[in-house]
């Protein structure tokens, strides 16, 4: 009976939709958020276009023509905004040789430009997010080089906002280190991309999460749907890197829905929308659209949770086009139509989750749920070195067929430590019944992403 009434409680309070626990809205965040400019995203944007085609295979030479050029160019405002912070903002090329391959007739050097801001918690497990966008362009034919390949919203737009993302965070200190990304070769087959997550994973590089923007500023959707309040984030439900062991507990806990990559996705979701205004985070389940790749997978390939934002409603008259009318109807990646507030909500978005993401404690680790016997309760473990000034943890909690956590119980980080390991039974609520997972809680009220915790004896 005492279950029962227990369970009936927390019904009716779950029936209130997902966003139950307020959210801290943190002032440091709001800041950043508020310098993210307009205007300089569209500078970018329109700088990016000027250099007439950033086609992978195109003049490396030209002071003012190609993908030399344009690289160029981008490095030169990285080491500006550099200089503007004192220096902390690391800049350098990421170059390799491309062996041939199917878009790629010859071996082609790849130039990659990376700005890396350096966490500044020492005991902190130099844990890494990066944010891409990539920077070459295309028309039509995927090997014409030469003609006017605008790619202003495919993708200037996403260059545009992990540049001003760098811009603006590099004038604070975070926790963990963040590295802003313009690729090349994402055309080619993610190529640029796909050899620096590799010589990420060599060196053992402890990224926690990865971002790619890419296709981020148009509003007026190719099906006459217009809709400037809503971006798509995408995240795959089972990394194709599990192993035999890991798929048959994804399968025995139904954790289909709660891979690491849908975890940031579900952070995104929870967090970004607190800090703009009409402009809403659409969770897709799946890893990217039909007939589409993106530079996050091959992170996803590696392991890595790994997500893509993209508009709503894109228009296929404006992407991958040679610049012409027909009948008409004017085609191409033109700067014309992009939405440039658009834009810069997905980079406000981009930034509120990165900062808090930074300024958050590291998520827990080991985090077990107990199945050594048959109860009504539900007991949680788990570990956590104690950094980034961990004040607690949020025990997140959800009907089985909710796709956001329902409610969130904070428990006090004193007061569920037990040797050295942290321990707090859920009464009354039964793990057959409810999806569990841990949130890591600093001091400033920032948490991390949610770890699904997997079976313990
Ligand atoms: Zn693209």
């Amino acid at each position: 009976m005492k279950i029962f009434v227990l369970s009936l409680i927390f019904f009716t309070l779950s029936s209130v939709g997902y966003a139950q626990t307020p959210e801290h809205k943190h002032p440091t965040v709001q800041e950043i958020v508020d310098e993210i400019s307009e205007d300089n995203i569209q500078r970018i944007v329109e700088r990016l276009v000027a250099f007439h085609t950033r086609h992978t295979l195109s003049d490396t030479t030209d002071p003012y023509v190609g993908i030399g050029a344009a690289r160029r160019w981008i490095k030169r405002e990285f080491e500006d905004y550099s200089r503007y912070s004192g220096g902390r903002l690391q800049v350098a090329y990421h170059r390799f040789i491309a062996e041939p391959q199917p878009r790629i007739p010859e071996p082609t050097e790849i130039v990659n430009v990376v700005a890396t801001l350096p966490g500044t918690l020492e005991d902190d497990d130099e844990r890494v997010y990066v944010i891409s966008g990539h920077y070459d362009s295309r028309v039509s034919d995927i090997m014409d080089a030469e003609s006017f390949a605008p790619g202003a919203n495919d993708d200037a737009t996403g260059t545009a906002v992990v540049m001003e993302l760098a811009r603006v965070m590099s004038n604070y200190e975070f926790d963990a280190t963040i590295v802003f990304m313009a690729v090349a070769g994402e055309e080619q087959g993610l190529v640029g991309a796909r050899q620096w997550a590799a010589d990420a994973y060599r060196d053992e590089m402890n990224i926690h999460g990865m971002i790619t923007n890419d296709i981020v500023g148009n509003i007026f959707g190719g099906n006459d749907v217009v809709d400037n309040t809503r971006m798509r984030v995408f995240s795959e439900g089972v990394n194709p890197n599990a192993t035999d062991e890991e798929l048959r507990q994804i399968v025995a806990t139904g954790g289909e829905n709660d891979s690491p990559s849908r975890q940031l996705a579900r952070y995104v979701h929870e967090i970004g929308p607190l800090y703009t205004t009409n402009f809403d985070v659409e969770m897709i389940y799946r890893r990217d659209r039909y007939l589409r790749g993106g530079d996050h997978i091959p992170f996803n390939e590696l392991g890595y949770p790994a997500i893509r934002f993209t508009e709503m409603y894109e228009n296929y008259n404006w992407q991958h086009q040679d610049v012409r009318i027909e009948e008409g109807i004017q085609y191409g990646d033109l700067p014309e139509f992009v939405d440039y507030e658009y834009t810069t909500n997905v980079a406000r978005i981009n930034a509120a989750v990165l900062a808090s993401l930074s300024l958050a404690p590291p998520p827990p680790t080991n985090v077990g749920i107990d199945v050594s016997r048959l109860e009504h309760d539900t007991t949680l473990r788990w570990e956590h070195d104690g950094s980034g000034n961990l004040s607690g943890f949020y025990i997140c909690i959800r009907e089985t067929t909710a796709s956001q956590w329902q409610r969130k119980l904070f428990v006090r980080e004193s007061g569920v430590k037990f040797n050295g390991e942290y321990s707090y039974t859920v009464k009354g609520i039964s793990k057959d019944n409810y999806f569990f997972g841990i949130q890591a809680v600093g001091d400033n009220g920032l948490h991390s992403v949610t770890m699904f915790p997997v079976p313990v004896r």
